[in-house]
């Protein structure tokens, strides 16, 4: 393979957008990715930071899609010209877990085997997957949509985990990229849905999918919220932030539950245990995606999800610098940017 340009990950505060050789050797079950798009997410902000570990020297992006350029000799569910969405989390697929309904909770992932993050990944123009974690996505299947079909499959997967009725009342906590997911999903299922979030862009984007979006900054939100919920609070919140599991505990009903998804593995919380066994309450961990990537594909392509309200922009690769200072963070000097971005995607 040629030169191509990459997003390469040095060291932590170090980013390199620069050539590289091309992505790999190409072997028999892989398969090799024209890639067509793909997002900058808060964990590739975090891996800048030092708070989400990630292997020095691989290509950055796990969030994307793109069209099969060469499938390996022994791959036979895809071919040349294919449209595609990857499944970054490499499995084992023999391990205890990926045998009994539980590829996210797979060994090998342990070991760092997630595309974009320990290994080679989408921001470059081509990438090398292995095939079984790359899935045939409709012919006609919007790009950049196809793009969000990682970060849809960890929300569907949260909302699964959680077991998400139509009789719940639910608060997001946050309504970034992983907040506003939740949002739309839940839009057509939670019978009240709240939404906290104290940035002027992402609240109104929440607001597209209900009234009730809340900025911690000027309101009580637990005061918002019982009122909203004859005084029990809501029967799930959801953490998308990672970092207030507390909060979310002053907000729940009795009997209620807290879905943990944030990704800071930095961050530890000071909790009081009595309020979880005196209420009652249920804490839920999710996990990236377990046999929902096939439905996140499904709900984009079919356009259940706002896309264009969802992505802010899509950039060329040569311009990620500029997609990361949108969402914050300018990875020439460190410094923190003023936001004014939720999702934004590369074209490579
Ligand atoms: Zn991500
Ligand atoms: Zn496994």
């Amino acid at each position: 393979m040629d030169i191509m340009n990459a997003l390469l990950f040095r060291d932590k505060g170090r980013f390199d957008l620069t050539e590289t050789d091309g992505p790999g050797a190409i072997g028999p079950k892989d398969v090799l990715i024209e890639v067509k798009r793909a997002g900058i997410c808060g964990t590739d902000l975090h891996i800048f930071r030092g708070t989400h570990p990630a292997n020095p020297d691989i290509i950055l992006g796990h969030e994307y899609a793109g069209v099969v350029a060469q499938a390996g000799d022994s791959v036979t569910h895809l071919q040349e010209g294919d449209a595609v969405v990857i499944d970054p989390n490499v499995t084992c697929g023999t391990c205890f877990f990926c045998r009994n309904g539980m590829s996210n909770q797979c060994d090998a992932l342990d070991t760092g085997t997630t595309l974009g993050i320990f290994r080679h990944g989408g921001f470059a123009r081509f990438n090398v997957a292995p095939s079984h974690m790359v899935y045939k996505a409709p012919k006609d299947m919007d790009m950049t949509a196809a793009a969000l079909v990682e970060p849809l499959s960890c929300v569907l997967n949260g909302v699964k985990n959680a077991a998400i009725q139509p009789e719940d009342t639910v608060v997001v906590l946050g309504a970034g990229p992983i907040g506003l997911l939740f949002t739309n999903v839940l839009s057509h299922l939670a019978s009240l849905l709240i939404v906290s979030e104290v940035d002027d862009l992402r609240a109104g984007k929440a607001r597209q999918f209900t009234p009730h979006v809340l900025d911690p900054k000027e309101t009580d939100i637990g005061k918002e919220v019982r009122s909203l919920t004859d005084g029990r609070g809501a029967n799930v919140v959801v953490d998308a932030t990672g970092v207030l599991m507390g909060d979310a505990l002053g907000l729940v009903a009795k009997g209620g539950k807290v879905v943990l998804f944030g990704m800071n593995s930095a961050h530890t919380a000071a909790i009081r245990p009595y309020d979880i066994t005196r209420n009652e309450i249920q804490v839920i961990g999710t996990y990236i995606a377990n046999r929902t990537v096939v439905p996140a594909m499904t709900m984009l392509h079919q356009g259940r999800i706002d896309v264009e309200h969802y992505v802010d922009t899509v950039l060329p690769l040569d311009d990620i610098y500029d997609g990361f200072r949108r969402l914050g963070l300018d990875p020439e000097t460190g410094e923190r940017t003023p936001m004014d971005a939720v999702k934004v995607l590369v074209k490579p």
